[in-house]
């Protein structure tokens, strides 16, 4: 399947030679020049992976990316004109999987877009092993039920599928915290708390007892057949 890479970036040139490069490589490239456009069509284009730059009008990159993942695991490459070792941590902190200084060569971020999404493909393996009671779809983030498709958000998504990858077994708080990376900023582990409980709602219909998400009292999760 072909990816999409989304670019956020307002200087029309580095868009341009980064999209020749991509389309060059085999990638579906969309675009967009300020944040308020990037996070909307992060919502509505489905990319598999956004080049951020920091430097934007109007809204910072750093707080795109910021927004970006609270709401989505999505791949994230940063630009930077910036030089300092601490912006370049900010923007790892933030969430952003992987930077680029400017100025920066094409084919560079075409291997750092590769090697990105090849890491996050390991990171992600575990959804395979589940494939009787819940079938998940990690492309359009829904859960195949007996009873029909539920849609997740990528934060349940990549709880549900951690807990489904060791039917039985129990996983902590803060293990299922690391699974879903668009829950790092939230940062408490109570938080994982709530996502059970929408994910209860959606594949147990129930938000305190669920027959296949079972608490296991002071541990933490599991997923039970
Ligand atoms: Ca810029």
């Amino acid at each position: 399947m072909v990816k999409k890479i989304l670019i956020i970036e307002d200087e029309q040139q580095i868009v341009e030679i980064c999209r020749d490069y991509l389309q060059a490589d085999g990638f579906d490239v969309v675009s967009a020049t300020n944040g308020l456009q990037g996070l909307e069509m992060e919502r509505s284009s489905h990319p598999d992976l956004i080049v951020l730059d920091l430097m934007l009008p109007g809204m910072d990159g750093m707080e795109i990316c910021r927004l970006i993942r609270h709401e989505s695991p999505i791949p994230i490459i940063i630009l930077t004109a910036r030089h300092s070792e601490a912006d370049r941590l900010k923007g790892l902190e933030t969430g952003a999987d992987d930077y680029l200084t400017k100025p920066f060569s094409p084919r560079e971020l075409v291997a750092r877009v590769h090697s990105v999404l090849r890491r996050i493909k390991l990171d992600k393996m575990p959804e395979k092993a589940a494939d009787t009671y819940v079938q998940l779809d990690r492309d359009h983030f829904k859960a195949r039920l007996p009873w029909g498709d539920v849609s997740l958000t990528p934060t349940e998504f990549d709880i549900l599928a951690t807990l489904c990858s060791q039917p039985g077994q129990i996983f902590s708080r803060s293990e299922l915290l690391n699974a879903a990376r668009g829950v790092s900023f939230e940062s408490y582990e109570r938080a994982i708390d709530s996502h059970i409980r929408n994910l209860r709602r959606k594949i147990d219909h129930d938000e305190e007892n669920g027959r296949h998400i079972v608490t296991a009292h002071g541990l933490g999760y599991k997923f039970v057949e």
